[in-house]
Parts: C-alpha cells; sequence; structure tokens
C-alpha cells in the first residue's frame, strides 16, 4: 500500500481569506475550485509540490467542517493518502480493528472516492483515504 500524501485539508471559514494567503501570498497555484454537495463543502485545490492543499468551506452549518470551525476554528483538518483498492482495504482495516468513520467509499472532490478514518483509530490524526478512478 503507497503512503502517497495525496492532499492535506484545511477549514476555512471562507475560500477567499483562504485563497489570500496560499494563492496571492504563498504563490501557491489553484487547480480546482468545486463544490462537494456530499460532504456540504466549497473546495479549493492548490498545488504544493507532489501534494495537494485543500481549503474547505462549509456551504452548511451542519456540515462536518462548519463544527470544526464552531470547536477548533480554522486549520488543519485531515490528511489525505492516496490508496488503491480502497473497497478491499476497507473490510481489511475493520478486520484489523481500525475504527472508521465510512466502511463503505463515497465520492470525493476530483471524481475521487474517498473513506475517513475515525481519529480514533489513527493515533488522534483524522485520516481520509483516497482512491482516483481507474484511467
Ligand atoms: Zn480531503
Amino acid at each position: 500500500m503507497s503512503a502517497k500524501i495525496e492532499h492535506l485539508g484545511v477549514a476555512v471559514p471562507s475560500l477567499v481569506e483562504g485563497l489570500k494567503l496560499y494563492r496571492d501570498l504563498l504563490g501557491m497555484q489553484v487547480e480546482f475550485e468545486e463544490e462537494v454537495a456530499s460532504e456540504k463543502v466549497r473546495v479549493a485545490g492548490l498545488r504544493a509540490g507532489g501534494a495537494t492543499i485543500e481549503l474547505l468551506e462549509p456551504t452548511s452549518p451542519d456540515s462536518t467542517i462548519a463544527r470544526h470551525l464552531e470547536k477548533r476554528g480554522p486549520g488543519l483538518h485531515h490528511i489525505a493518502f492516496e490508496v488503491e483498492g480502497l473497497a478491499e482495504l476497507l473490510p481489511r482495516l475493520k478486520a484489523a480493528g481500525v475504527k472508521l468513520l465510512d466502511e463503505t467509499p463515497r465520492p470525493g472532490s476530483r471524481g475521487t472516492r474517498v473513506a475517513f478514518i475515525h481519529p480514533k483509530g489513527a493515533l488522534g490524526v483524522l485520516v481520509e483515504l483516497v482512491e482516483h478512478k481507474a484511467p
């Protein structure tokens, strides 16, 4: 299994504010901007070397990002790793006793399929597993 970092998810109150820092001041290039309805967020992806910074702005007060902002303020929300065979990996993790937030893959940004490992199952870090569709 690959341990390549796919992206870092950063919770922000507004993309405009986030882009001011990452794009305008740090000079990162915006790769995409889209709304992920299933996650109730707007996402701006910025290229940072081989990985991406995903700025996450809530589109609804009941999105997990809105709750994160409320509880902890803006900041690092999760680390995403690229994997292959996500649908087969999840039951293996579950069988090994890893606490999952998603037992089956769901839609992520850019047409990916994603699943989250509960921070209690990943040494305190919210981990997202990302699978790119086969070409
Ligand atoms: Zn993510």
